[in-house]
């Protein structure tokens, strides 16, 4: 499954988007987009987020 992002927890900070390999994941004005076509589920947007708020889940 491609990333997931929690929009109540989600604060914007926009570290995920940096570390994304794939450029799966667009910071909009109050929303984080997670393109899931790109997604490549490498998980390195879940282990930066500060607060949780998205989730890789493999398999
Ligand atoms: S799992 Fe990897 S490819 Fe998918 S959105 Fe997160 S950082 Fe990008
Ligand atoms: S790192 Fe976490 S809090 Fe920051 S924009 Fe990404 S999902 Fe939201």
């Amino acid at each position: 499954m491609p990333a997931k992002v929690n929009e109540n927890t989600c604060m914007h900070c926009g570290g995920c988007t940096s570390v994304c390999p794939a450029q799966a994941l667009e910071l909009q004005e109050t929303v984080l987009v997670v393109d899931t076509d790109k997604c490549i589920e490498c998980g390195n947007c879940q282990k930066v987020c500060p607060v949780g708020a998205i989730k890789v889940v493999k398999g």
